[in-house]
């Protein structure tokens, strides 16, 4: 076979920084997902596509719940669904025994189509209508109130209903991480929420069963967790004294980093994530150490999202082309756009090659497939010279993506889960010009 030619050039040597181990000098092929070839998903499944890997969910849930409920005895977990809600992946998560964590009416509806108990769903967020909420008080599912017209709302609507709303209040508070999210919920510091706690307790038409907070994402710092939980216990101690009332669960929320490398990070992104049992010391030595009495302690629930299902997804893709840009360097156009990986925006994503390459790499730009000048999958990474139709793995990208996702320019691809024994299934069909027909009138 003749071989293509490449113009040569000449490059300074860029070595690059040297990790704990040392230089890097050879890119690693991907070749395989639970021992099926990326070749092959592609023939079969299309590129793009999304793979996810039940293998890799299970494993790292089994982890996050093994780290905490070896240190707490009551612990849940409740999947965020704005992390990934494809029903497969929700239904799988509650057949492992999560419960739905749901922060709008449209997601809300899908916990209960995942034919999730009422009981079991957990309402968030700032946008919740009067519907939503007389539909999650009859379901008697948890509310979680994020501000107080919300409060109003539902002291207005529970004067309607025969049931009593289940609340808790989303607490925002000050944990040595900035910028501070204060935009949703009460402020511990300024009082606001225990101003929040006590209009619930005195209005009494309302059944306050929890605290919850949702300190931020993707943060690295096990010891704010403490600091919040120490702060929700404050607050489930108060409430004991001054009313003798005992909450049920204290929420501390999401936000546990994935083993992704933020973009400008001194270190891999798996080399400075804090281990589940990390985070989960932190929160159960917290609570253990509060005032609250043993017999009382509260249920501890977990809205882990990102960290539980990064790991587990994959998006596979070709090379388009390659290019040198005016100032000689060389760049790769996949056929993976930013539309489908709106992580790209704040992670330095790890991109494999499918097969092995070889061991001369190249300081080079990752373009995706959109006429947009902000179409850059990598800006400038060690990347071995791959050929037009080569593929490519990108990698850790479970978290975000398929729910973030963007229809721009080109159709959003198959997703594809191989299960535990190695089958393959298609849990979301590649969009087509027939699903635009569903959806658009014209009037001409
Ligand atoms: C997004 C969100 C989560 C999940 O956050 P991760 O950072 O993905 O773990 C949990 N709880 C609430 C309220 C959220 O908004």
């Amino acid at each position: 076979m003749k071989l293509k030619y490449e113009r040569p050039v000449v490059n300074k040597i860029n070595a690059g920084m040297p990790d704990k181990y040392g230089m890097k000098v050879k890119t690693t092929a991907l070749t395989q997902i639970d021992n099926i070839k990326i070749s092959d998903l592609i023939a079969q499944y299309g590129s793009p596509v999304y793979v996810l890997s039940q293998k890799t969910i299970e494993q790292t849930f089994a982890q996050a719940k093994r780290a905490f409920t070896n240190r707490y005895p009551k612990v849940q977990f409740a999947w965020s669904y704005k992390t990934n809600y494809l029903d497969a992946v929700c239904q799988l998560y509650h057949q492992l025994g999560s419960w739905a964590e749901v922060v709008s009416g449209f997601e809300y509806r899908k916990a209960l189509q995942n034919k999730v108990e009422g009981k079991h769903i957990i309402f968030n967020g700032p946008d919740k209508s009067r519907q939503d909420l007389k539909l999650a008080i009859e379901n008697g599912s948890l509310i979680h109130i994020d501000h107080f017209d919300e409060l109003y709302m539902l002291m207005e609507l529970a004067e309607t209903l025969s049931q009593k709303p289940k609340v808790a209040i989303r607490v925002n508070m000050n944990t040595g991480i900035y910028p501070q999210w204060d935009r949703f919920g009460f402020n511990y510091e300024n009082g606001e929420a225990w101003n929040a706690l006590n209009r619930i307790m005195l209005n009494g038409k309302m059944e306050l069963v929890g605290l919850h907070t949702h300190i931020g994402t993707y943060i690295l710092t096990p010891a704010a967790y403490g600091v919040a939980a120490a702060k929700l216990t404050e607050l489930a101690v108060s409430l004991a004294k001054k009313y003798n009332h005992k909450i049920k669960y204290i929420d501390m929320g999401g936000g546990f980093a994935s083993k992704n490398t933020l973009k400008g990070a001194y270190l891999s992104g798996a080399d400075t994530c804090p281990t589940f049992d990390a985070y989960a010391e932190a929160i159960t030595n917290a609570i253990i150490n509060s005032e609250i009495a043993p017999a009382d302690l509260p249920t501890l629930i977990l809205e882990t999202g990102r960290a539980l299902i990064d790991d587990a997804g994959y998006l596979l893709g070709t090379v388009l082309a390659n290019k040198r840009l005016a100032d000689g360097r060389r760049s790769t156009i996949i056929d993976i756009g930013i539309n489908m990986l709106f992580t790209s925006f704040w992670y330095e994503h790890e991109i494999y090659p499918a097969k092995e390459t070889s061991v001369h790499t190249e300081d080079t730009t990752i373009y995706g497939p959109l006429c947009m000048n902000i179409d850059v999958i990598r800006p400038a990474v060690q990347f071995p010279l791959l050929q037009k139709d080569d593929q490519v793995v990108i990698k850790r990208i479970g978290a975000y993506n398929m729910t973030q996702w963007l229809q721009f320019i080109t159709l959003r691809p198959n997703i594809v889960l191989i299960d535990n024994n190695g089958k393959t299934h298609i849990i979301r069909t590649a969009e087509t010009n027939a699903t635009f027909l569903q959806h658009e009138r014209s009037p001409f």
